[in-house]
Protein backbone atom coordinates (compact mmCIF):
# COMPACT_ATOMS: atom_id res chain seq x y z
CA UNK A 1 0.00 0.00 0.00
CA UNK A 2 1.40 3.54 -0.85
CA UNK A 3 2.71 5.65 2.13
CA UNK A 4 3.12 8.96 2.39
CA UNK A 5 7.11 8.89 4.04
CA UNK A 6 8.30 12.34 5.22
CA UNK A 7 11.60 12.91 5.67
CA UNK A 8 13.12 15.30 7.98
CA UNK A 9 16.97 15.86 7.03
CA UNK A 10 19.94 17.92 8.67
CA UNK A 11 21.06 20.51 6.12
CA UNK A 12 24.49 18.91 5.64
CA UNK A 13 25.32 16.67 2.19
CA UNK A 14 27.40 14.64 4.49
CA UNK A 15 23.80 13.72 6.43
CA UNK A 16 21.61 14.51 3.09
CA UNK A 17 23.93 11.68 0.83
CA UNK A 18 22.92 8.61 1.84
CA UNK A 19 19.62 8.98 2.15
CA UNK A 20 18.94 10.06 -1.40
CA UNK A 21 19.40 6.20 -2.92
CA UNK A 22 16.74 5.18 0.06
CA UNK A 23 14.15 8.15 -1.35
CA UNK A 24 14.38 7.39 -4.84
CA UNK A 25 13.78 3.56 -3.63
CA UNK A 26 10.73 4.50 -2.01
CA UNK A 27 9.57 6.80 -4.79
CA UNK A 28 9.97 3.69 -7.25
CA UNK A 29 7.94 1.72 -5.03
CA UNK A 30 4.75 4.09 -5.55
CA UNK A 31 5.03 5.69 -2.05
CA UNK A 32 4.92 9.80 -1.64
CA UNK A 33 7.71 10.81 -0.19
CA UNK A 34 8.24 14.82 0.76
CA UNK A 35 11.72 15.63 2.39
CA UNK A 36 12.15 18.90 4.46
CA UNK A 37 14.76 20.69 2.64
CA UNK A 38 16.47 24.41 2.51
CA UNK A 39 16.92 25.67 -1.23
CA UNK A 40 20.45 25.08 -1.65
CA UNK A 41 19.91 20.94 -0.91
CA UNK A 42 16.18 21.36 -3.01
CA UNK A 43 18.27 20.33 -6.32
CA UNK A 44 19.19 16.91 -4.84
CA UNK A 45 15.87 15.72 -3.46
CA UNK A 46 14.06 17.41 -6.41
CA UNK A 47 16.55 14.76 -8.81
CA UNK A 48 15.47 11.85 -6.70
CA UNK A 49 11.36 12.20 -6.88
CA UNK A 50 10.90 13.38 -3.60
CA UNK A 51 8.90 16.82 -2.73
CA UNK A 52 11.02 19.27 -0.90
CA UNK A 53 8.75 21.19 2.05
CA UNK A 54 11.40 24.42 1.51
CA UNK A 55 12.55 26.09 5.39
CA UNK A 56 15.30 28.31 6.30
CA UNK A 57 17.78 26.70 8.39
CA UNK A 58 19.15 28.36 11.31
CA UNK A 59 22.82 27.44 9.84
CA UNK A 60 22.66 29.54 7.18
CA UNK A 61 25.22 28.19 4.72
CA UNK A 62 27.00 27.17 7.69
CA UNK A 63 27.53 23.41 6.56
CA UNK A 64 28.99 24.71 3.74
CA UNK A 65 31.55 26.62 4.96
CA UNK A 66 34.97 25.47 6.89
CA UNK A 67 34.96 23.70 10.19
CA UNK A 68 36.68 26.39 12.37
CA UNK A 69 36.61 26.55 15.97
CA UNK A 70 34.13 29.82 15.81
CA UNK A 71 32.25 27.55 13.41
CA UNK A 72 31.20 25.10 15.69
CA UNK A 73 31.14 26.30 19.20
CA UNK A 74 27.50 26.81 19.83
CA UNK A 75 26.60 23.79 17.55
CA UNK A 76 24.56 21.87 20.38
CA UNK A 77 22.78 25.34 20.82
CA UNK A 78 21.99 26.11 17.28
CA UNK A 79 20.98 22.56 16.50
CA UNK A 80 18.28 22.87 19.04
CA UNK A 81 17.06 26.17 17.85
CA UNK A 82 17.18 24.28 13.83
CA UNK A 83 14.62 21.95 15.57
CA UNK A 84 12.38 23.90 16.97
CA UNK A 85 12.22 26.64 13.79
CA UNK A 86 11.91 23.71 11.41
CA UNK A 87 9.05 22.39 13.32
CA UNK A 88 7.31 26.04 13.35
CA UNK A 89 8.47 26.13 9.44
CA UNK A 90 6.69 22.90 8.50
CA UNK A 91 4.01 22.08 10.66
CA UNK A 92 1.44 23.72 8.63
CA UNK A 93 2.81 21.63 5.41
CA UNK A 94 2.62 18.41 7.56
CA UNK A 95 -0.89 19.37 9.16
CA UNK A 96 -2.68 19.39 5.67
CA UNK A 97 -0.15 16.39 4.25
CA UNK A 98 -0.13 14.11 7.00
CA UNK A 99 2.48 11.64 7.00
CA UNK A 100 2.37 8.11 7.90
CA UNK A 101 5.80 7.77 9.02
CA UNK A 102 8.65 10.58 9.63
CA UNK A 103 12.15 9.44 8.65
CA UNK A 104 14.76 11.62 10.01
CA UNK A 105 18.21 12.15 10.65
CA UNK A 106 19.39 11.47 14.38
CA UNK A 107 20.17 15.21 14.51
CA UNK A 108 17.28 16.28 13.37
CA UNK A 109 16.03 16.62 16.78
CA UNK A 110 12.45 18.59 15.61
CA UNK A 111 11.20 15.11 14.17
CA UNK A 112 11.25 13.66 17.45
CA UNK A 113 9.91 16.80 18.73
CA UNK A 114 6.74 16.81 16.26
CA UNK A 115 6.28 13.18 15.97
CA UNK A 116 5.77 12.94 19.47
CA UNK A 117 2.91 15.67 19.62
CA UNK A 118 1.26 14.69 16.70
CA UNK A 119 1.98 10.60 17.48
CA UNK A 120 3.12 9.92 14.14
CA UNK A 121 5.91 6.79 14.25
CA UNK A 122 9.60 7.56 13.31
CA UNK A 123 12.47 5.76 11.79
CA UNK A 124 15.94 7.63 12.79
CA UNK A 125 18.41 7.67 10.06
CA UNK A 126 22.40 7.45 10.82
CA UNK A 127 24.60 8.06 8.55
CA UNK A 128 27.33 7.18 11.02
CA UNK A 129 27.33 5.26 14.34
CA UNK A 130 24.05 4.50 15.59
CA UNK A 131 22.97 4.43 19.31
CA UNK A 132 21.60 1.37 21.39
CA UNK A 133 21.20 0.46 25.24
CA UNK A 134 24.86 -0.82 24.58
CA UNK A 135 26.55 1.57 22.80
CA UNK A 136 26.99 5.55 22.00
CA UNK A 137 29.87 6.49 20.41
CA UNK A 138 29.40 9.92 22.70
CA UNK A 139 30.08 7.22 25.80
CA UNK A 140 33.12 5.64 23.53
CA UNK A 141 34.61 8.61 22.68
CA UNK A 142 33.07 11.39 24.86
CA UNK A 143 32.97 14.15 21.73
CA UNK A 144 30.98 17.21 23.14
CA UNK A 145 32.86 18.50 26.26
CA UNK A 146 30.53 18.63 29.03
CA UNK A 147 32.08 21.60 30.65
CA UNK A 148 31.91 23.58 27.56
CA UNK A 149 29.53 26.31 29.09
CA UNK A 150 27.25 26.30 25.43
CA UNK A 151 27.07 22.63 25.43
CA UNK A 152 25.76 22.85 29.46
CA UNK A 153 23.42 25.86 28.17
CA UNK A 154 21.93 24.02 25.59
CA UNK A 155 21.65 20.64 27.64
CA UNK A 156 19.65 23.00 30.26
CA UNK A 157 17.80 24.94 27.62
CA UNK A 158 16.45 20.91 26.42
CA UNK A 159 15.86 19.88 29.74
CA UNK A 160 13.56 22.59 30.07
CA UNK A 161 11.54 22.52 27.09
CA UNK A 162 11.31 18.47 26.80
CA UNK A 163 8.36 17.92 28.70
CA UNK A 164 6.62 20.41 26.66
CA UNK A 165 7.77 18.79 23.66
CA UNK A 166 5.88 15.12 24.04
CA UNK A 167 8.92 13.99 26.30
CA UNK A 168 7.92 13.95 30.11
CA UNK A 169 9.89 12.75 32.58
CA UNK A 170 13.03 13.19 30.02
CA UNK A 171 15.81 14.35 30.84
CA UNK A 172 18.83 16.26 27.64
CA UNK A 173 20.72 13.27 27.95
CA UNK A 174 18.43 10.76 27.99
CA UNK A 175 17.03 11.98 24.98
CA UNK A 176 19.95 12.07 23.26
CA UNK A 177 20.30 8.36 24.58
CA UNK A 178 17.06 7.05 23.96
CA UNK A 179 17.12 4.30 21.18
CA UNK A 180 14.88 4.55 18.26
CA UNK A 181 12.10 2.31 17.62
CA UNK A 182 13.89 1.85 14.12
CA UNK A 183 16.92 2.44 12.53
CA UNK A 184 18.42 2.48 9.59
CA UNK A 185 21.86 2.74 10.06
CA UNK A 186 24.59 3.72 6.81
CA UNK A 187 27.44 1.52 7.85
CA UNK A 188 28.21 -2.40 7.44
CA UNK A 189 27.62 -3.66 10.11
CA UNK A 190 31.14 -5.07 10.19
CA UNK A 191 32.17 -1.65 10.41
CA UNK A 192 29.84 -0.66 13.39
CA UNK A 193 31.84 -0.33 16.76
CA UNK A 194 29.65 -3.29 18.39
CA UNK A 195 27.95 -3.97 16.07
CA UNK A 196 26.26 -7.01 17.28
CA UNK A 197 24.84 -5.71 19.76
CA UNK A 198 22.47 -3.87 17.41
CA UNK A 199 19.07 -5.80 17.18
CA UNK A 200 16.11 -6.69 14.64
CA UNK A 201 15.30 -2.87 15.34
CA UNK A 202 18.31 -2.20 12.75
CA UNK A 203 19.24 -2.56 9.59
CA UNK A 204 22.91 -2.02 8.19
CA UNK A 205 22.44 -0.48 5.12
CA UNK A 206 25.94 0.39 3.90
CA UNK A 207 26.62 3.74 2.28
CA UNK A 208 24.03 3.81 -0.46
CA UNK A 209 26.24 5.37 -3.02
CA UNK A 210 24.59 7.47 -6.04
CA UNK A 211 26.09 8.13 -9.12
CA UNK A 212 27.38 11.56 -8.98
CA UNK A 213 28.42 11.93 -12.60
CA UNK A 214 25.80 14.57 -13.53
CA UNK A 215 27.05 17.71 -11.14
CA UNK A 216 30.48 16.39 -10.47
CA UNK A 217 31.87 15.09 -13.92
CA UNK A 218 34.32 11.88 -14.08
CA UNK A 219 37.39 11.39 -14.09
CA UNK A 220 39.94 8.21 -15.85
CA UNK A 221 43.11 7.73 -14.66
CA UNK A 222 46.09 9.41 -16.67
CA UNK A 223 48.26 6.15 -16.89
CA UNK A 224 47.32 2.22 -17.07
CA UNK A 225 50.66 1.27 -15.90
CA UNK A 226 51.08 3.29 -12.50
CA UNK A 227 49.16 3.34 -9.17
CA UNK A 228 47.08 5.82 -8.55
CA UNK A 229 46.83 8.05 -4.85
CA UNK A 230 44.14 10.18 -3.80
CA UNK A 231 44.49 12.51 -1.46
CA UNK A 232 41.59 14.85 0.40
CA UNK A 233 40.86 16.45 3.59
CA UNK A 234 37.16 16.50 2.68
CA UNK A 235 35.12 19.41 2.34
CA UNK A 236 35.48 21.28 4.96
CA UNK A 237 39.42 21.25 5.00
CA UNK A 238 40.57 24.47 6.63
CA UNK A 239 43.87 25.21 8.67
CA UNK A 240 46.09 22.97 7.35
CA UNK A 241 47.88 23.61 4.42
CA UNK A 242 51.05 22.44 5.81
CA UNK A 243 49.51 18.70 5.26
CA UNK A 244 49.09 18.94 1.54
CA UNK A 245 53.01 20.69 1.16
CA UNK A 246 54.33 17.65 2.93
CA UNK A 247 52.21 15.38 0.84
CA UNK A 248 53.72 17.03 -2.30
CA UNK A 249 57.12 16.42 -0.83
CA UNK A 250 56.80 12.95 0.46
CA UNK A 251 55.54 12.14 -3.25
CA UNK A 252 56.73 14.39 -5.87
CA UNK A 253 58.22 12.40 -8.58
CA UNK A 254 57.36 9.07 -6.53
CA UNK A 255 55.80 5.53 -8.53
CA UNK A 256 52.16 7.15 -7.71
CA UNK A 257 50.25 9.21 -9.97
CA UNK A 258 48.59 11.62 -7.10
CA UNK A 259 45.36 13.10 -7.40
CA UNK A 260 45.04 15.62 -4.64
CA UNK A 261 42.05 17.87 -3.54
CA UNK A 262 42.84 20.80 -1.42
CA UNK A 263 39.26 21.74 -0.90
CA UNK A 264 37.22 24.72 -1.66
CA UNK A 265 39.13 26.75 0.81
CA UNK A 266 42.78 26.42 -1.15
CA UNK A 267 44.08 28.01 -4.07
CA UNK A 268 46.17 24.64 -5.74
CA UNK A 269 48.20 28.18 -6.59
CA UNK A 270 49.87 28.40 -3.26
CA UNK A 271 51.70 25.10 -3.75
CA UNK A 272 53.53 26.38 -6.49
CA UNK A 273 55.14 24.34 -9.02
CA UNK A 274 54.25 21.08 -8.59
CA UNK A 275 55.84 17.97 -9.74
CA UNK A 276 54.66 16.13 -13.21
CA UNK A 277 52.96 13.14 -11.06
CA UNK A 278 50.66 15.53 -9.54
CA UNK A 279 47.12 16.55 -10.38
CA UNK A 280 46.12 18.90 -7.84
CA UNK A 281 42.21 20.60 -7.83
CA UNK A 282 40.27 22.34 -5.43
CA UNK A 283 38.06 19.15 -5.85
CA UNK A 284 37.94 16.01 -7.35
CA UNK A 285 34.74 13.02 -8.81
CA UNK A 286 35.83 11.21 -5.43
CA UNK A 287 34.15 8.32 -6.04
CA UNK A 288 35.39 8.08 -9.82
CA UNK A 289 39.23 8.31 -8.47
CA UNK A 290 38.53 5.89 -5.75
CA UNK A 291 37.39 3.19 -8.21
CA UNK A 292 41.28 3.48 -9.39
CA UNK A 293 42.75 4.52 -6.65
CA UNK A 294 45.23 1.97 -4.59
CA UNK A 295 45.82 4.11 -1.66
CA UNK A 296 44.03 7.03 -0.01
CA UNK A 297 45.10 9.61 2.44
CA UNK A 298 42.14 11.26 4.07
CA UNK A 299 40.76 12.73 7.00
CA UNK A 300 38.83 10.40 7.92
CA UNK A 301 35.03 11.66 7.42
CA UNK A 302 32.40 8.77 7.31
CA UNK A 303 31.66 9.25 4.01
CA UNK A 304 35.25 8.97 2.71
CA UNK A 305 36.27 6.02 4.62
CA UNK A 306 32.71 4.45 3.20
CA UNK A 307 33.60 5.08 0.16
CA UNK A 308 36.89 3.84 0.11
CA UNK A 309 35.96 0.56 1.57
CA UNK A 310 33.10 0.24 -0.98
CA UNK A 311 35.86 0.29 -3.60
CA UNK A 312 38.33 -1.80 -1.53
CA UNK A 313 40.61 0.86 -1.14
CA UNK A 314 43.14 1.18 2.26
CA UNK A 315 43.96 3.63 3.80
CA UNK A 316 45.86 6.56 5.68
CA UNK A 317 43.75 8.56 8.19
CA UNK A 318 44.62 12.06 9.07
CA UNK A 319 42.10 13.16 11.47
CA UNK A 320 40.96 16.46 11.94
CA UNK A 321 37.97 16.66 14.49
CA UNK A 322 37.43 13.47 17.11
CA UNK A 323 34.56 11.46 15.06
CA UNK A 324 37.50 11.18 12.14
CA UNK A 325 39.74 9.79 15.06
CA UNK A 326 37.02 7.52 15.94
CA UNK A 327 36.80 6.20 12.22
CA UNK A 328 40.77 6.20 11.98
CA UNK A 329 41.39 3.82 14.81
CA UNK A 330 38.15 1.45 13.80
CA UNK A 331 39.91 1.51 9.89
CA UNK A 332 43.32 0.69 11.72
CA UNK A 333 41.62 -2.23 14.05
CA UNK A 334 39.96 -3.84 11.52
CA UNK A 335 43.25 -3.88 8.93
CA UNK A 336 42.16 -1.77 6.35
CA UNK A 337 45.13 1.33 6.61
CA UNK A 338 46.63 3.23 9.34
CA UNK A 339 45.75 6.24 11.60
CA UNK A 340 47.79 8.93 11.39
CA UNK A 341 47.24 11.64 14.03
CA UNK A 342 47.75 15.28 13.61
CA UNK A 343 50.61 15.31 16.21
CA UNK A 344 52.54 12.73 14.32
CA UNK A 345 52.12 13.71 11.34
CA UNK A 346 55.70 14.44 9.61
CA UNK A 347 57.15 13.95 6.19
CA UNK A 348 59.17 10.86 7.70
CA UNK A 349 55.81 9.52 9.41
CA UNK A 350 53.82 9.90 5.98
CA UNK A 351 56.69 7.84 3.69
CA UNK A 352 56.53 5.17 6.48
CA UNK A 353 52.91 5.04 6.36
CA UNK A 354 52.48 4.94 2.59
CA UNK A 355 55.15 2.93 2.07
CA UNK A 356 54.07 0.37 4.67
CA UNK A 357 50.51 0.43 4.38
CA UNK A 358 51.24 -0.04 0.20
CA UNK A 359 53.09 -2.89 0.77
CA UNK A 360 50.81 -4.73 3.37
CA UNK A 361 49.24 -7.56 1.52
CA UNK A 362 47.22 -8.58 3.83
CA UNK A 363 45.94 -5.01 4.37
CA UNK A 364 45.44 -5.03 0.90
CA UNK A 365 43.38 -8.09 1.08
CA UNK A 366 41.19 -7.78 3.69
CA UNK A 367 40.14 -3.97 1.79
CA UNK A 368 39.50 -5.86 -0.96
CA UNK A 369 37.07 -8.52 0.98
CA UNK A 370 35.52 -5.75 2.82
CA UNK A 371 34.85 -3.99 -0.69
CA UNK A 372 33.57 -7.06 -2.40
CA UNK A 373 31.23 -7.51 0.75
CA UNK A 374 29.64 -4.17 0.79
CA UNK A 375 29.16 -4.11 -3.15
CA UNK A 376 26.77 -7.21 -2.59
CA UNK A 377 24.40 -4.97 -0.76
CA UNK A 378 21.14 -3.33 -1.71
CA UNK A 379 21.35 -0.83 0.87
CA UNK A 380 18.60 1.87 -0.56
CA UNK A 381 16.36 -1.83 -0.78
CA UNK A 382 16.99 -2.58 2.79
CA UNK A 383 16.37 0.62 4.02
CA UNK A 384 12.80 0.51 1.70
CA UNK A 385 11.85 -2.87 2.87
CA UNK A 386 13.09 -2.05 6.60
CA UNK A 387 9.94 1.03 6.43
CA UNK A 388 7.73 -1.16 4.61
CA UNK A 389 7.83 -3.84 7.12
CA UNK A 390 7.72 -0.93 10.19
CA UNK A 391 4.68 0.23 8.32
CA UNK A 392 3.12 -2.93 7.73
CA UNK A 393 3.38 -3.63 11.37
CA UNK A 394 0.57 -1.18 11.95
CA UNK A 395 4.73 1.16 13.44
CA UNK A 396 3.89 1.07 16.90
N1 LIG B 1 34.08 14.79 -1.95
C1 LIG B 1 34.21 14.79 -3.32
N2 LIG B 1 35.27 15.43 -3.87
C2 LIG B 1 36.22 16.07 -3.14
C3 LIG B 1 36.10 16.05 -1.73
C4 LIG B 1 35.01 15.39 -1.16
O1 LIG B 1 33.39 14.22 -4.05
O2 LIG B 1 37.14 16.64 -3.72
C5 LIG B 1 32.94 14.09 -1.34
C6 LIG B 1 33.35 12.74 -0.82
O3 LIG B 1 33.23 11.76 -1.85
C7 LIG B 1 32.38 12.51 0.33
C8 LIG B 1 32.12 13.92 0.84
O4 LIG B 1 32.48 14.81 -0.22
O5 LIG B 1 31.18 11.96 -0.13
C9 LIG B 1 32.95 14.23 2.06
O6 LIG B 1 32.31 13.65 3.15
P1 LIG B 1 33.14 13.17 4.41
O7 LIG B 1 32.17 12.62 5.41
O8 LIG B 1 34.19 12.24 3.99
O9 LIG B 1 33.88 14.45 4.94
P2 LIG B 1 33.42 15.96 5.25
O10 LIG B 1 33.68 16.72 3.99
O11 LIG B 1 31.97 15.91 5.63
O12 LIG B 1 34.36 16.36 6.35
Amino acid sequence: MASHIAFFNFPAFGHLNPTLGVVEELVRRGHRVSCTTTDHFAPAIEAVGAEPVRYTSVFGQYYTNPFTPEAISGEGLRTLEEATSLVSQVESFYGDNRPDVILHDFMAWGARFYAAQQNIPTVRLFPSYGVNEHFSIQAKFPMAEMTDPKVMEMVTKLDGMLPGLGFPGMTSMEFFMEPPKRGIIFLPRDFHYDGHTFDERFVFAGPCLGDRSAFQGTWQPPSQDRPVLLISLGTAATGWPEFFRICVEALANSRWDVVMAVGDNMDPAELGDLPANFDVRRSVPQLDVLRHAELFITHGGMNSVMESLYNGVPMIVNPLMSEQRANGLRVEELGFGRLLTRDDFSLEALRKAIDEVSADKSVADRTRAMGEAMRKVDGPAVAADAVESYLAEGAR
